[in-house]
């Protein structure tokens, strides 16, 4: 219930000043399961995108709906025909599936992008338990509790009631992509949890003075704050939609990149660092790094750093108030 406003009955985590707590709780979430914190991320952003872009009676009914145990998802990821809304006899319905949807079999109530004639919109599904899934291919290297899949919608009727917002709504900016801080806290909680298990192995192995180690110590604990700074600054901004969408969207697409390299260099130190051991179960250190590994993997990662490199190239702002 968390990220529904307190009138709904949850904390307000998805309100514009609560975006610092949000961070916060993504992480430490990040840092017990990152599985967990792809759920729940992409539940804090459907209930968000409903709460933005929705009726009150849409927020009411999911609301009520994560009140008695569901929980929501952002399902995207289109195979090649696309999922579109159809007239049928009549009847306005979805016809096509959503491919690498998170918790498949598991979320009944998830918002769906779909292409109507108006364009691309949201609708806000109620699943029935039995609806057809395939997670046969999801055979990722890591985040496999996540339960990523197909999810076969053709036949579901469309009306008021599911359709969220107005075509365009959502990559509607700065949210849509400005929003991406939320899995780069998620993946820095992984972090946070990897660097401190290093510690743990360095100390309890009695190799803590020694100085290449030490060296790594350095870089992790730099690596990992210089992306919370980053983090914080990019849910702070959006929060306070203080500057323009395109500068917003310029500085989440940067911290993406900064997030990304910090992770990278992060694994490749504690794996360096901690040797064999990392890379044998039941290792913690095995684990996040299997799962931080994969979903980092995230669309488009050239196209945010390149589009923000633009963003300052052709402005006049000075480097210092990027
Ligand atoms: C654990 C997990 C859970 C997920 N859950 C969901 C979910 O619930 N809902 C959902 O909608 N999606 C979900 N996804 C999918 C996710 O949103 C992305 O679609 C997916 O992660 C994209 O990864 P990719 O590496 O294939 O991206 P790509 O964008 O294909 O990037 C791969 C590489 O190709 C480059 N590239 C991209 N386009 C081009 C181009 N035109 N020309 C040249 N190079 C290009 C990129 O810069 C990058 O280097 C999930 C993904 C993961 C890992």
């Amino acid at each position: 219930m968390s990220p529904f406003p307190e009138a709904h009955g949850g904390a307000g985590l998805s309100a514009a000043s609560k975006q610092h707590e949000l961070c916060t709780v993504l992480r430490l979430i990040g840092g017990g399961d990152l599985s967990w914190a792809r759920l729940f991320e992409g539940h804090v952003n459907a209930v968000s995108l409903v709460c933005r872009y929705g009726t009150e009676t849409q927020v009411r009914s999911l609301a009520n709906a994560v009140a008695g145990g569901a929980l929501s998802a952002v399902w995207g990821a289109d195979d090649a025909a696309g999922l579109k809304i159809v007239l049928v006899d009549g009847r306005v319905e979805l016809n096509g599936c959503k491919i690498l949807a998170s918790g498949a079999g598991m979320l009944t109530r998830p918002i769906v992008t779909a292409m109507a004639t108006d364009g691309q919109v949201m609708c806000l599904l109620d699943l029935a338990d039995d609806a057809e899934v395939d997670l046969s291919g999801w055979a990722a290297q890591g985040m496999r509790s996540t339960a990523t899949g197909a999810v076969q919608l053709t036949g579901i009727k469309i009306g008021n009631d599911e359709r969220v917002g107005a075509a365009g709504d959502f990559m509607r900016q700065p949210h849509f992509s400005g929003g991406s801080w939320r899995f780069c806290a998620a993946h820095l909680g992984a972090m946070e949890r990897l660097v401190d298990l290093f510690r743990e192995h360095l100390v309890s192995r009695k190799r803590a003075d020694d100085p290449y180690q030490l060296q790594r110590v350095a870089d992790c604990v730099a690596a990992v704050t210089t992306a919370r700074f980053w983090i914080e600054e990019a849910a702070r901004r959006l929060g306070a939609e203080e500057d323009d969408a395109a500068s917003i969207v310029a500085f989440a697409n940067m911290t993406r990149m900064v997030t990304e390299r910090a992770a990278l260099d992060v694994m490749e130190a504690v794996q360096r660092g901690v040797g064999l051991m990392a890379f044998i179960r039941p290792s913690p250190i095995e684990r996040i790094c299997r799962d931080l590994a994969t979903y980092l993997r995230q669309p488009v990662p050239d196209l945010a750093m390149s589009d923000a490199s633009k963003a300052w190239l052709n402005s006049n702002t000075p480097v210092g108030e990027f």
